[in-house]
């Protein structure tokens, strides 16, 4: 089946090769027992880790590979084509992105090198919370300055990684909504340590989804954060934020891709094989057609989201690329994963093809971490220039 790109570097092709390997000590039996006991895959991660490759965003100097968006894309989308769930360790790709770009020296010289190095994890993200949405300016959890330090009271509902993580990148309200100029102003950027705040006043409650993504809520009673905790200028942290949104859009879109393939290969696979009426099942223009357009669609999402890369890399305005190859592979790995399915018959809803675990994860990517209508709304916005819906 074609899905080699003929233009990708060799460093590109031997990142996909290496991943591939890595995950294949971690098989279907392997996943499916952590989906069962909703586990999370600490030697899977940890393997990662060690090869270096969460950390290929992190500069040299501070202990990572120093690599492209494209090759952090890559790794994702590997672990996701060999069946293998990179949701329990993605975020610290993109999250490392507010703390690279917007971090004093000194915060990039304490924690880098120990994240690089998996000494700390870095995989909690908490900004969304119960009252507010996809209403990120809205949210209330609040951090007060006190001398040399912040008191945060609040909550956030959907961190996920939150018991498996060191480090929390926590967005807070520093000035209240009806007291700042523009609802964008008064959000500050944080490092909680979470296993400090834990001993004073964090507590974390963990939430059974559909899949096995260890997500939780956080409650936060005067969680005290040093001051030298905040990240850049206090009141500036939706801008910050925002920054490292493009980013997360390509690689949650690349990871897309990698289901969608992982998908694709299955259901034709099993096409094939499966003899019904002493014919293969994939012989019916019936069960190919609908493989065919899943694969069509990965392939132009694909190059949407190689598109992204390509910009963000270049430093060019990106915002509507990422989020369009974000959207768009999120639906071409949902259209191959009905695909797929669908060509499995009755033993698409077999644990043991490892199918529809797969389906249930892919289903998140038109939700989180953006849901279709708002990456919609910005296009309509922001690209047509239609007028503002919300
Ligand atoms: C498994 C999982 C893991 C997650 N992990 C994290 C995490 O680590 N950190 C974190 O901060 N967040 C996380 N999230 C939160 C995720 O980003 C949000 O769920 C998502 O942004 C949508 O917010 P909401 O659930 O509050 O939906 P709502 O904002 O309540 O929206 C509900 C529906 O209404 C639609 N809608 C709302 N407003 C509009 C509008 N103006 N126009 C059109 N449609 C609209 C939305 O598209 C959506 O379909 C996670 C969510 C899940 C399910």
């Amino acid at each position: 089946m074609r899905y080699e790109n003929s233009d990708e570097s060799d460093e590109i092709r031997e990142i996909r090769l290496a991943v591939a390997r890595l995950c294949g000590q971690f098989p279907g039996t392997y996943w499916r027992k952590l989906d069962r006991e909703a586990g999370y895959p600490t030697e899977f991660v940890t393997a990662l880790t060690e090869a270096g490759y969460l950390s290929v965003l992190i500069p040299e100097a501070y202990g990572g590979a120093g690599l492209t968006l494209t090759a952090a894309a890559a790794v994702l989308e590997e672990i996701q084509k060999a069946g293998a769930n990179g949701a329990a360790c993605h975020a610290q790709m993109y999250i490392m992105g507010s703390l690279l770009r917007h971090g004093s020296d000194a915060q990039k010289t304490r924690y880098l090198p120990q994240i690089a190095s998996g000494a700390l994890r870095l995989q909690a993200f908490g900004v969304t919370e119960p009252g507010s949405g996809t209403d990120t300016t809205s949210i209330t959890t609040f951090a007060e300055k006190r001398g040399d330090h912040y008191v945060v009271n609040g909550q956030k509902v959907w961190t996920s990684r939150a018991e498996h993580s060191d480090l929390m990148l926590l967005l807070a309200r520093t000035t209240p909504k009806d007291k700042v100029v523009k609802r964008t102003e008064g959000l500050s950027v944080f490092i909680v340590d979470m296993k400090q705040a834990l001993q004073a006043g964090m507590t974390i409650r963990p939430i059974r989804t559909m899949m096995n993504h260890s997500t939780t809520e956080v409650f936060f009673d005067n969680v005290v954060v040093p001051a030298e905790n905040l990240i850049g200028e206090e009141g500036k942290g939706f801008r910050y934020i925002l920054s490292g949104m493009n980013a997360e859009r390509v690689l949650i879109a690349a990871e897309c891709i990698g289901d969608a393939k992982w998908f694709i290969a299955k259901a034709t696979a099993y096409a094939n094989e499966r003899r019904v009426f002493g014919r293969p099942i994939g012989q019916n223009q019936g069960v190919q057609f609908p493989i065919a357009r899943a694969y069509a669609q990965m392939r132009a999402a694909e190059l949407m989201v190689r598109h992204a890369a390509g910009l963000f890399e270049a430093g060019k305005d990106c915002g509507a690329e990422a989020n369009m190859a974000k959207m768009l592979a999120a639906e071409a790995s949902w259209a191959a994963a009905e695909a797929c399915v669908q060509t499995h018959g009755g033993y698409g809803f077999a644990e043991e093809y490892d199918i529809e675990r797969k389906f249930r994860e892919a289903r998140l990517y038109q939700v989180a971490p953006i849901s279709t209508n708002l990456i919609l709304s910005h296009l309509a916005e922001h690209v047509l220039g239609l007028p503002r819906s919300y």
